[in-house]
């Protein structure tokens, strides 16, 4: 079942807070904030609102401004917000609306009319969810795709820069699968290829650590924080735990069940001349690598400073 989708109430006046709460608390989780300070340290968290209801007259920070600064973060830029205001302060709708405000509520209130029209904000933004999550993962896996897996990268390679920590990509291509798909069949295959997905996956549970479909069978990890003598084990780990499906393969030419090949590149992207795009294509020259010396083996490559893949 899909869980409550949670609003925010943030209103230096508690009554209205108190007003509000009774309305929704049936049909939503509810968090309220009587400062604008306290409303920011809310969103920021790692339990973010589906809404929020903001009053705009607030001592400090005022709505506005609250506005202004959830819409210029990343995290908090798509929580819909929605202005409540007394008649006699609604001097400035257009302003609201320029800060990226879906829609006025006014006091007094008409609760019919607001629960209609909360309700709707947050219906549109349970779909906005879906469908950036079908945007984002592969069907036949349900694991990341490879477009998210773009983004991913560039993000952690920022992160890794601005931090100057390591950071490692791990290629993963399934071997003589063409053979696999010709004589187990397209079905066969398809599942095949969700047991391995799910399989890595289950390797990759710290924290940080992502794993998408590249394309075709071939599949791509990506390890923040993690050096060249971190990332060997992993590879390991990966590279066995595939093989230990023990998913049969009679027409792979290096065993007889389903193995992986590997290419794995570390990088501190802190360094001059690295950058994400060179060490996918490093990564991708060490499953080459790997390929051309006989398969179901891992190559691995340091990226350092002036190297390039
Ligand atoms: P290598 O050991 O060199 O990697 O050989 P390979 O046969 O695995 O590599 P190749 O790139 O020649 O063929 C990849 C095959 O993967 C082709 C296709 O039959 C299969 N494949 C790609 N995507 C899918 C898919 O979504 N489902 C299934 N069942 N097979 C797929
Ligand atoms: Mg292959
Ligand atoms: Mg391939």
């Amino acid at each position: 079942m899909e869980s409550k989708q949670k609003i925010l109430l943030v209103d230096d006046n508690r009554q209205n807070i108190q007003m509000l709460m009774e309305l929704f608390r049936q049909d939503y989780r509810i968090v309220a904030a009587t400062s604008a300070e306290r409303a920011l340290k809310i969103v920021l968290s790692d339990q973010p609102p589906d809404i929020i209801l903001l009053d705009i007259l607030m001592p400090e920070m005022d709505g506005y401004q609250l506005c202004k600064a959830l819409k210029d973060k990343d995290s908090s830029k798509n929580i819909p917000v929605i202005f409540v205001t007394a008649v006699s302060e609604v001097m400035d709708e257009a302003r609201g609306f320029g800060l990226g405000a879906v829609d006025y509520i006014t006091k007094p209130f008409h609760p019919p009319v607001i629960k209609a029209r909360v309700g709707l904000h947050l219906e549109l933004k349970r779909k906005q969810e879906l469908l950036e999550r079908y945007a984002f993962i592969d069907a036949l896996t349900d694991i990341p795709n490879r477009r998210r897996f773009d983004e991913v990268l560039l993000k952690e390679w920022d992160r890794a820069q601005r931090s100057h920590q390591q950071l490692s990509l791990i290629m993963i291509d399934i071997d003589y699968f063409k053979n696999y798909n010709d004589l187990y069949g397209h079905g066969k295959g398809d599942a095949a290829l969700r047991h391995v997905a799910q399989e890595v996956k289950m390797v990759l549970r710290r924290a940080g650590d992502f794993i998408a479909r590249y394309g075709g069978e071939e599949f791509v990890a990506v390890l923040p924080y993690t050096d060249t003598h971190e990332v060997l084990p992993i590879a390991e780990q990966i590279k066995a735990a595939v093989e230990n499906l023990h998913i049969e393969h009679r027409d792979s030419q290096v065993a007889d069940h389903i193995t992986v090949s590997l290419g794995v590149v570390s990088a501190q992207p802190d360094q001059q001349d690295a950058c994400a795009e060179t060490m996918l294509q490093t990564a991708d020259n060490a499953l080459y690598r790997a390929k051309s010396k006989g398969r179901n083996r891992i190559e691995i490559v340091a990226l350092n400073s002036g190297t390039r893949g």
